[in-house]
């Protein structure tokens, strides 16, 4: 009787899983994160005036995957252009932002030479090891030098998403720096997280709890939601989910410009010219599409904005 007792549980749990998938990671949400729910308004109001911050985007290492993940090619676009899945050619990126009062912060966070050098170390199995082509990271700057050529320490993390490739760069983040995500980026279930969740666990492991932006819904309705992160109109957060639930962009009012970082809602070229979201692994397409175009539409309102794509420039 006592061991069907436990057991029940158990098996209950993984039916759940089987039937509901899991979310991406067991890793605990912290206290919301800072910053105030702002409108699409209020930040085209800022957008064309150059603002307070130096931002650096800094290629951490060239990898090649499919384009079937990348890009859509079910899209009608990409049967008409005659796309075939291929091994395409991208960057995964990190960029550093600098505040000049609230310091260095980073927007996903590059790769770590740990986790290329060792990577069954860091929580990737060989199955996860093959099917992401490791081997084919070329480290161009690890996250630890990225950090190592900054002024002063790092105040943060801005995650665009916590797919993996997104935070490969963890093991060299130290455990104290806070880490920021969109709404239920890390609550909502998939069945495709099963594969991903030990990996994404073990990496977030000992870090600080999840901070979810609070998002408000915009009174323009032009996007799902909008974050001032410093309160200072310097950084906003857009809500743009699809690609995963929690899909985050950032506009980013630097010294130079406005800057959009729209992470994986478009992760190539070819899908920003050609308005189509990308394919396998995006969980809304429908959704990840509409807030594709919501984003060109405000770079079609404000042509200065420079744009930098989630694995492409
Ligand atoms: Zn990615």
């Amino acid at each position: 009787m006592k061991s069907n007792h436990t057991l029940l549980p158990v098996l209950s749990c993984a039916l759940t899983l089987l039937l509901q998938g899991c979310t991406v990671t067991s890793h605990p949400l912290g206290k919301p994160a800072p910053g105030k729910a702002s409108s699409s308004v209020e930040m085209e109001r800022l957008i064309d005036q150059p603002g307070p911050i130096q931002l650096e985007a800094i290629n951490s290492a060239d990898w090649s995957v499919s384009l079937a993940g990348l890009v859509n090619l079910k899209s009608p676009a990409a049967i008409q252009a005659g796309l075939k899945d291929l091994e395409e050619p991208i960057q995964v990126y990190a960029h550093l932002v600098k505040h000049p009062q609230h310091g260095n912060y980073l927007v996903d966070t590059g790769v770590s030479r740990k986790l290329v050098d060792n990577p069954g170390k860091e929580g990737l199995n060989w199955v996860v090891q093959k099917i992401m082509h490791i081997e084919k990271l070329q480290i161009k700057k690890s996250t630890a030098e990225i950090l190592k050529d900054m002024d002063g320490k790092l105040s943060g993390v801005f995650f665009t998403h916590l797919h993996l490739d997104h935070i490969f760069g963890m093991p060299d983040i130290t455990n104290d720096v806070p880490l920021y995500i969109g709404a239920s980026e890390s609550t909502e279930t998939n069945l495709k997280n099963m594969f991903v969740r030990g990996i994404t666990d073990q990496l977030l492991k000992d870090k600080q709890p999840l901070q979810e932006w609070h998002f408000q819904p915009d009174p323009q309705n032009q996007f799902e939601g909008i974050v001032d992160v410093f309160e200072d109109g310097s950084v906003f957060a857009i809500s743009v989910p699809g690609h995963t639930p929690g899909s985050t962009a950032y506009l980013i009012r630097t010294t130079h410009g406005p800057v959009l970082l729209t992470g994986d809602t478009c992760p190539t070229g070819w899908g920003w010219e050609h308005t189509v979201e990308p394919g396998d692994f995006t969980e809304d397409n429908k959704r990840n599409l509409k807030n594709l175009k919501r984003l060109k539409e405000l770079v079609a309102n404000h042509p200065q904005i420079e744009v930098r794509l989630g694995h492409q420039h």
